[in-house]
This record gives C-alpha cells, sequence and structure tokens, in this order.
C-alpha cells in the first residue's frame, strides 16, 4: 500500500463520467461558472467514451421547435406512453425544452447533419429521430468539453463518493485510481455530477463464453451511476424498470433506422404478422394500454416473446423488400457502418445478404439505464417552475444528497432523452450545480485525509487479497481464498438472471423468488470482500463487478416492491400478472441505509403535468 502515490484535486464541480452527460455538464459549468474549479474524470477517454463511443446515425431527441415539428408537451405525452404511464413529466418537459438548443450545438461544432432537401430542416428519421454522420460525434463534444475543464483526467475509475464531514448529508468530492498508473486520486469538490451511464452485464447475456461482451448495451457501463449514490444513501426511483430491447440476433445492430426510415417490417418462421395474434392476450394484462400509438415498446417486445414461446420462431425483419431499392439498401448498410460495426461483421460471417433472406431479430438480456426507453436512476429535484413540492428540493437534478446532481442514465424518472437529451440534462444539472456552489458562498466543505486513507485501503484490498492469497494455490489457478472477478460476474449475472426475471426463465419472476434472489446477491456481496486482482485492471474488474452488484440488490428490491407485472416484456411478476393501476399507479423509491445496509422501499405520488390528467 505504501507503494501507491496520492494525488489530491480540490476543486468547486468534479464530473464523474466524461460520456454524453458529462460532456454537457462539464462544458455547461464553465458557461455559468466562469471562475470556478470544474474537473471532469472518466474512466476509459472521453474522446471515445460511453455509449455513443462508437458513433449514431441518428440523434434521437430533437423537437424541431424552430419548424414547429414538435413541442415539449408532445415528448412528455411520448415518453409517458411508451413508459406505461409512469416518468417524472416536470423532468421530461424540463429536458424537452432545452434540448433543441443542444442539437444546434453540435451543429455549430461540426457534426455533420444530414438534411431534407427539399425543406433544408434536418433529416428525420422518425417523429423525434433526426439523421447524422455520428462517427465523429463523441470527439467533437468532448473537444468541447476539454476546452471547458481545468483538467479532464482519463483513465481514473471513481469508486466512492466521498461526505462532508461538516454537515450531515452532504457530498465532499469522489475518490478513485487510475488504471495504468494505479495512482490514487482524491477529489475534493464541492459539488458532484455523477454522469457514469448505465448497467449492462448484471443480467446473464445471451452471448457467453468466448462471445461475451456482444451485448446491446456497452459491456463498460457497470452501474457506477447507481451504486455510487446508493452507496451514500441517496434515494433511487424506477429501478424495476430494466430495459429489453428488439434488436438484430447476435450483432444487436439496431432496428430504428430499418422500421422508421427503410420501412421494414417484423414476421414470424411462417412469414406472419404475429404481433395481432396477442392482441386480445395482452388486452387482458395491461387493458386499454395496448390501443395506445405507439405501441409501447415492451408490449411490442412482449408480442414477440410469446410468440417464441408459442414456437412462432424465428422472428425476421422482412428487410428483402427495401433492400431492393438501392438507396435504401446503402442507408441500410451505412447505418451500421456508422455505430454498429459489428453487425455487418456477423452478417457476412453468418452468409446473411439483408437483400436476398430477411435477417433473424432477437429479444435482448435486461438492461439498467435511464436515458432509453426506459427510466431507471437517482431521485432527484425537478426545476423551480415546474415541479410539484414532491418532486422539489432546491437545485434541479440535485439528488438527496446535497451538492450531489446526476444527469444521463445516472436520473431516474425521465426515459427517451438518448444522446441529446442526456447532454442537455448534464448541461442544466451543471448549471444547478454552479448555483449550489455559488450560494455555498466561502462556507468550506471538510473531507479529512482519516476518510480518505480508509477508503485507499478497500479500494485496493483486492490487490493485497490476490498477493496473498495466489500462494496457496497448489495446482491450476483456483484459489481457496479468493475469487476472480469474472467468476463473480458470472455468479452475479446467474441469479439476475434465474431469480430476477433474465432470458432463461423469459423475464419471469414472483416474489419467493426474488426473495431467495435477494439473500444470494447479498452472500455474494459479502464474499466480494474476497475478491482478488491481479493487477489494476483486474482491479477496475473488481470495482466494476461490486457497483454491479449493489445496483444489483437495488433492482431485486424494487422488482420485489412493486407488485403488479406494469411492463410486460421487460418483465414479468408472475404472482401479479396484470398491470394494476388502482395500487401502483405511481412511483418507487428506495434508499439504502450507508450504515446497516438495509433497503426501505416507499411510493411516491405521480403527478401528470401535461394534460393533468391522472
Ligand atoms: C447501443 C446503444 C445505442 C444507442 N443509440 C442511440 C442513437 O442512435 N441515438 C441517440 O440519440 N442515442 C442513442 N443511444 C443513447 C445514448 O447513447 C445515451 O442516452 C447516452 O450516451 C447516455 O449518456 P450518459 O452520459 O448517461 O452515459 P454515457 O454516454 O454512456 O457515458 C457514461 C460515461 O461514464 C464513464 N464511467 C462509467 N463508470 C465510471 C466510473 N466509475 N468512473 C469514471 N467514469 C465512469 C464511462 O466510461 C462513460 O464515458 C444509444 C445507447 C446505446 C447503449
Amino acid at each position: 500500500m505504501s507503494k501507491i502515490k496520492t494525488i489530491s484535486e480540490d476543486c468547486d464541480i468534479l464530473v464523474v463520467g466524461g460520456g454524453m452527460a458529462g460532456t454537457g455538464a462539464t462544458f455547461e459549468a464553465r458557461y455559468w461558472g466562469r471562475d470556478l474549479k470544474i474537473v471532469c474524470v472518466e474512466k476509459a477517454n472521453i474522446d471515445r467514451s460511453g455509449a455513443v463511443a462508437q458513433g449514431l446515425y441518428a440523434i434521437n431527441c430533437y423537437m424541431g421547435m424552430q419548424w414547429n415539428e414538435n413541442q415539449p408537451e408532445d415528448h412528455v405525452r411520448y415518453a409517458r406512453n411508451d413508459l406505461m404511464g409512469l416518468v417524472r413529466e416536470d423532468l421530461g418537459f424540463d429536458m424537452a425544452r432545452h434540448v433543441d438548443s443542444s442539437v444546434h450545438l453540435f451543429d455549430e461544432w461540426g457534426l455533420p447533419m444530414m438534411r431534407n432537401k427539399e425543406t433544408g430542416h434536418y433529416q428525420r428519421e422518425g417523429k423525434w429521430q433526426i439523421m447524422i454522420h455520428g462517427e465523429s460525434f463523441k470527439p467533437i463534444v468532448a473537444e468541447a468539453a476539454k476546452k471547458s475543464a481545468d483538467k479532464i483526467y482519463n483513465r481514473i475509475m471513481v469508486t466512492h463518493l466521498l461526505m462532508d464531514e461538516s454537515k450531515e448529508n452532504r457530498v465532499g468530492g469522489a475518490v478513485g485510481f487510475n488504471m495504468r498508473t494505479g495512482n490514487y486520486h482524491v477529489f475534493r469538490a464541492k459539488a458532484v455530477v455523477v454522469a457514469a451511464g448505465g448497467a449492462s452485464h448484471i443480467f446473464k447475456p445471451r452471448a457467453v463464453g468466448e462471445g461475451m461482451g456482444r451485448t446491446w448495451y456497452a459491456p463498460w457501463s457497470n452501474g457506477s451511476a447507481y451504486a455510487l449514490p446508493i452507496a451514500v444513501g441517496a434515494k433511487m426511483t424506477q429501478m424495476e424498470n430494466r430495459i429489453v430491447l428488439t434488436r438484430f440476433k447476435d450483432g444487436y445492430g439496431p432496428v430504428g433506422a430499418y422500421f422508421l426510415h427503410l420501412k421494414t417490417y417484423t414476421r414470424n418462421g411462417k412469414g406472419e404478422d404475429y404481433e395481432k395474434k396477442w392482441y386480445e392476450q395482452t388486452k387482458k394484462l395491461v387493458g386499454e394500454y395496448i390501443d395506445h400509438h405507439p405501441v409501447p415498446t415492451c408490449l411490442r417486445n412482449h408480442a414477440f416473446i410469446e410468440e417464441v414461446k408459442a414456437g412462432g420462431g424465428p422472428i425476421h425483419m422482412v428487410t428483402t423488400k427495401a433492400f431492393q431499392d438501392s438507396h435504401l439498401e446503402k442507408v441500410g448498410w451505412e447505418n451500421f457502418l456508422g455505430m454498429t460495426v459489428g453487425q455487418a461483421v456477423v452478417w457476412a460471417s453468418q452468409n446473411v445478404d439483408p437483400k436476398h433472406e430477411d435477417p433473424e431479430l432477437t429479444i435482448s438480456e435486461p438492461y439498467v439505464m435511464g436515458s432509453h426507453a426506459t427510466c431507471s436512476g437517482a431521485w432527484v429535484s425537478g426545476p423551480e417552475d415546474l415541479s410539484p413540492p414532491e418532486y422539489f428540493w432546491g437545485y434541479n437534478r440535485m439528488m438527496t444528497i446535497n451538492g450531489l446532481f446526476g444527469a444521463g442514465d445516472t436520473v431516474g424518472g425521465s426515459a427517451h432523452k438518448f444522446s441529446s437529451g442526456s447532454f442537455t440534462e448534464g448541461r442544466l444539472a451543471a448549471k444547478a450545480a454552479v448555483k449550489y456552489v455559488l450560494d455555498l458562498d466561502d462556507e468550506k466543505i471538510e473531507v479529512n485525509g482519516k476518510q480518505c486513507e480508509e477508503l485507499k485501503e478497500i479500494i485496493y484490498k483486492p490487490l493485497e487479497n490476490y498477493t496473498v492469497g495466489r500462494n496457496e494455490i497448489t495446482a491450476g489457478t483456483v484459489s481457496p481464498s479468493y475469487l476472480l472477478p469474472i467468476q463473480g460476474l458470472q455468479r452475479l449475472q446467474k441469479i439476475m438472471d434465474e431469480y430476477v426475471g433474465g432470458i432463461s426463465v423469459n423475464y419471469m419472476t414472483n416474489e419467493n423468488l426474488l426473495k431467495r434472489g435477494i439473500e444470494l446477491l447479498r452472500i455474494l456481496q459479502e464474499d466480494l470482500e474476497h475478491i482478488g486482482a491481479e493487477d489494476y485492471h483486474q482491479l477496475m474488474r473488481a470495482w466494476e463487478l461490486k457497483h454491479r452488484a449493489l445496483t444489483s440488490e437495488c433492482v431485486a428490491q424494487h422488482t420485489l416492491f412493486r407488485e403488479e407485472t406494469r411492463w410486460p416484456g421487460y418483465y414479468y411478476r408472475g404472482d401479479h400478472m396484470k398491470l394494476d393501476d388502482d395500487n401502483w399507479h405511481c412511483l418507487t423509491l428506495s434508499r439504502r441505509d450507508p450504515k446497516t445496509g438495509k433497503f426501505t422501499m416507499e411510493k411516491a405520488p405521480l403527478y401528470h403535468i401535461v394534460d393533468k390528467k391522472k
């Protein structure tokens, strides 16, 4: 331990994670906080980090208010419908009213936008999506953040938040380690914006063994966005609302451009339109929600799952018609080359030419996110002018810990933000964080050396476990006294898969399964005290796993609490198979006591701010 160098940095605003929300936050913090010290710390390298790393073909959230295409109210209605009624409308509206300005910045900064030749407007892919050549998207927003920050730290994984010792319930910064040098980094900060993405690989993926890592969601998104605040007692919301996606099989290539722009459609193994077959059955589960337009994402998944269970698979995307048009064929391929090159490679390796053969689709394993067609995450204050009292406690996007803010996948209740909305939410959070810091005036944050030294011991313990434990190995590589990150990860995925509604049980769970699953997750977390890491890279894997495990327990607790099946197609509570608006037209909240590790659950009211309907 004495060999590990400690590097300290004191700042006003610390941004954890330099993805879409983190770059937005860093950029905006400088705009409002000209003289403040702003630091962004990123696990990878912000030029190519986060879910957008490879590039995107569409910006999925743009109102187009300048051309009267959509208004923020329309987006609230859309997100509310897709999430089966349950969203924080104050947060959604707030994001939507500002998102266009972010997109205009991207345009100004040189992002190649496609234009409609007749109107000159941005080329629409769908009602909310506009098409871009997105390979340069991440480097462009990274440049804005680099020009704004006092310092960007790459290759540092943040493992814990620091708490102020002079005042209860107030954040004081964060600590982590550099995966290349091994240095221990202490960031004391007056305000922290957590923007660390969502959580993949908490449920067992479809691709295992040599294919592991091939998931829809970025494999490096490890739930730090949730684990960091959960660990210090911040409230979380809607963590049961995991997302499951219909995507091209094995490469997880996106289907949005295919459905919306190429006008392709799905068919079962016999070439039949299977979705309508499941209409009556779905209506019995969710009532009139099945008649909504567009059909909520989870309900379309539901028809897919039921059809495959009934023997109607494989499900295909009918591409052969659209691909006869050479322009659409080009768009279809470009769509992958711009953001999911792997799908094109999978098709090439499996002899699939979508011009002559309709490719297979799959339903993914579940992921936890706050910015896609799902809204798990931290419970944050909304904006002053919109939020009812239960949703407002002072600073926009501040969690229930003073000075701790969130944006993008971190924030719960506000679905369908995507890349542009997450960047925008980062900007909103940073603007409020600047105000918070300025309001503190010269009040000091106290984080003493003891807190930092204790965390240092904890962080590097897996290296120690390995160094000591490997001497006990008499043959092979399995130690009697430590487990490796990959072993712990696979155990976590198995528990989540079998007990919390993963792929091998067709997304089904119930009270008994969840209670047992939570017991097993607790035992796993105890055992993770004995995780061993042979180098700094494995140390990162160890901490990624610990964050995943904590996030998973929170997901399981929420799933146990909500006694209904609100989103069939995302997961099913077998003991409460129907949507129950009388009892569960509400948001779920959890808080984990940092001292005891015990979760407490409660309901929060759901307010319909747009249209004021219940
Ligand atoms: C497969 C896929 C396809 C998508 N397609 C589209 C699309 O076509 N159009 C669109 O508009 N949106 C799309 N999205 C959505 C968009 O990518 C996300 O909404 C957006 O990236 C979320 O922003 P974020 O900042 O919350 O997370 P991210 O952009 O993922 O950033 C999180 C950052 O935090 C860092 N980090 C994580 N843990 C730590 C830690 N412990 N310490 C330090 N740093 C950490 C990560 O390295 C990463 O850089 C897609 C998302 C996915 C997963």
